[in-house]
């Protein structure tokens, strides 16, 4: 109200027309700001309320990040006499399972502080309300920097990112949502830091203990209705006593309020695809949403009814997915369907619809396949795409090789798509469609493309969407027919310097801002003349189709794209 009030008693008397627009354009920019502010103001005052232990040791600043599962803030925290200390503090959402929020501190604890992998100061509880005090490391933001960073940065970004993989896949992590915002990279003081352990999954022999019992949304959904579970300190028992009060520092909670319900986990996806809605608004993705889903009927349905819908239709509904100038209609199905599977997928019985228009009795009365779905979409491996439930650690580095796409393209997101089967349609036109098929048939999937798309040379398409080509810069038709390209390099570039920002550009640079010290972010050409093929051999490899034989983070950082660069 007092801003709005005080807009109006700034207003002229009297303008010629075109500067009382740009007047208004200008309170209104500033009443959107004062909002802005004043919310953030007001959460800031809700957690203090919430965790009134907070105010005894930070001065909250400001909101750095905000998800469906947390907030993020800037603190800062007078430690010892005289120095003060930046912290980021993570506000999970009450909601969140118990197990989860136990898991995730756990991975920060155990795996984290050192190789790039974020660590943790101190963790705060009361009642519901969790919040996790980690060392505040400024960051860029991807999609500003992308296009000019020098060549070596991004061999150093990706050396550092494999860094922190191999760490976590080493305590038996898998983090499941590899992605830019979920590492922050300190351009100036080269820094970087792995977070948001949110999603983790432990593998069969996770060093994290809790994650043994961090279970993929449809086994905790059954999990949590048939049990009831306590957790004390790092020991969880099943059907256990009644709730006990503990110490309000610390990190668990007594009892389970809420299970985690398919809502959450439509929720959750619905945040993902708001990050990529973000990033799709610079229209600068190589894949566009918008194109691939001309045929989909479940944009406007309720969270259930999708999650439901979408569902069923993955493994049974053959779909069209509609590009520009054609249609990939695509299905996957359990290679059961035949005699053999391979081990990890189990057998189904045999019928007859498969590879036809219709889904049998057989068909539809089949228990839903159920494996881990949780991530980010374009950055989901083929794996998880097709509904593998034997998922490693493998998956992390698909993602990672989705960077490593978007570093040496230029183009961020790389994939975007709103339901599994069209990302899987954007992963063949990059890969190849009978090499994609081949892939799945080796973890147990069958699937169904009526036409065949053949493999990119990997170097000539991002030497295409980076504009170092003497063609254009854009996909050819016969690549997926996107429609938003790019028209030139120079447009892209300062598509690249203004364009609207992605969620990890929530973040601003303050007064040791790497931000401010960075904002021009001219292109650097430098080493983009001869990428040698050592860059595209990895990223081959990281991009392998089958995660058996996907190169791992060990690996990774012994690849002669390395050479030179010491641990
Ligand atoms: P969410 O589960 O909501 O995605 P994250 O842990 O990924 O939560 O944090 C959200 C954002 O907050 C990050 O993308 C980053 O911009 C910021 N952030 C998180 N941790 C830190 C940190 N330790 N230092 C600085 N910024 C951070
Ligand atoms: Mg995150």
């Amino acid at each position: 109200m007092d801003a709005a009030l005080g807009i109006q008693m700034d207003e002229p008397m009297a303008f010629s027309p075109q500067r009382d627009r740009f007047r208004a354009g200008d309170s209104l920019k500033k009443h959107e700001q004062n909002i802005k502010l004043s919310g953030v103001k007001k959460d800031i005052e809700k957690l203090y309320e919430a965790v009134p232990q907070l105010s005894h040791v930070f001065k909250i600043k400001d909101k750095i990040g905000e998800g469906t599962f947390s907030s993020v803030y800037l603190a800062t925290a007078q430690l010892q006499v005289g120095a003060e200390e930046k912290i980021a503090l993570k506000h999970l959402i009450p909601t969140s399972h118990p197990i989860r929020i136990a898991a995730e501190l756990q991975c920060l604890t155990v795996a984290g502080g050192q190789d790039n992998v974020m660590g943790v100061k101190y963790c705060f509880r009361k009642n519901d309300h969790v919040v996790i005090a980690m060392p505040y490391l400024e960051h860029e933001s991807f999609l500003d920097i992308l296009n000019s960073l020098s060549f070596q940065e991004v061999q150093e970004y990706m050396f550092n990112l494999f860094k922190a993989l191999k760490r976590i896949h080493q305590f038996g992590i898998v983090h499941r949502d590899v992605k830019p915002s979920n590492f922050l990279y300190n351009r100036r003081l080269k820094k970087y830091a792995l977070v948001d352990f949110g999603l983790a999954q432990g593998t069969h022999d996770t060093k994290i203990d809790l994650l043994k019992f961090v279970q993929s949304e449809a086994q905790q959904e059954r999990f949590s209705q048939s049990k009831s579970h306590v957790i004390t300190g790092n020991k969880i028992s099943l059907s256990g006593p009644a709730p006990r009060a503990l110490d309000q520092q610390s990190t668990t909670k007594t009892s389970i309020k809420r299970s985690h319900t398919n809502a959450q986990v439509q929720t959750k996806q619905g945040k993902d695809g708001k990050e990529g809605f973000v990033g799709l608004s610079v229209q600068r993705s190589v894949f566009g949403e918008r194109n691939f889903n001309i045929h989909s009927s479940i944009s406007h349905e309720s969270p259930a009814v999708k999650l439901v819908k979408q569902s069923r239709t993955v493994d049974v509904i053959s779909r069209k997915l509609a590009t520009k100038k054609k249609a990939i209609p695509t299905k996957v199905m359990n290679s059961g369907v035949i005699k053999k599977t391979a081990s990890s997928c189990p057998a189904i019985p045999s019928c007859n619809c498969y590879a036809t228009d219709t889904v049998c009795s057989i068909c539809l009365s089949r228990r839903q396949q159920v494996a881990p779905r949780a991530g980010t979409p374009g950055f989901r491996a083929p794996e998880v795409l097709t509904k593998c439930p034997n998922q490693t650690t493998a998956i992390d580095m698909w993602s990672a090789g989705v960077i490593f796409l978007s570093l040496l393209s230029g183009r961020y997101p790389f994939y975007k798509a709103s339901d599994d089967l069209t990302a899987l349609a954007q992963i063949m036109t990059i890969r190849g469609s009978r090499e994609t098929i081949q892939a799945a048939k080796t973890f147990g999937k069958s699937i169904l493309c009526s036409k065949e798309v053949p493999a990119q040379d990997l170097r000539k398409l991002c030497e295409r969407l980076r504009g170092l080509d003497s063609s254009t810069p854009t996909l050819t038709s016969d690549t997926q027919g996107h429609g938003s390209h790019d028209p030139a390099f120079s447009e892209k570039a300062d598509q690249t310097t203004h364009g609207q920002h992605s969620e990890d550009s929530l973040h601003k640079g303050d007064s040791n801002g790497c931000g401010s010290r960075f904002n021009e972010y001219t292109t650097n050409l430098e080493g983009w003349a001869e990428v040698p093929d050592e860059a595209y051999d990895l990223l081959d490899k990281l991009l392998d189709l089958n995660p058996a034989s996907r190169i791992t983070a060990e690996e990774a950082l012994l690849h002669p794209f390395f050479k030179g660069m010491s641990l």
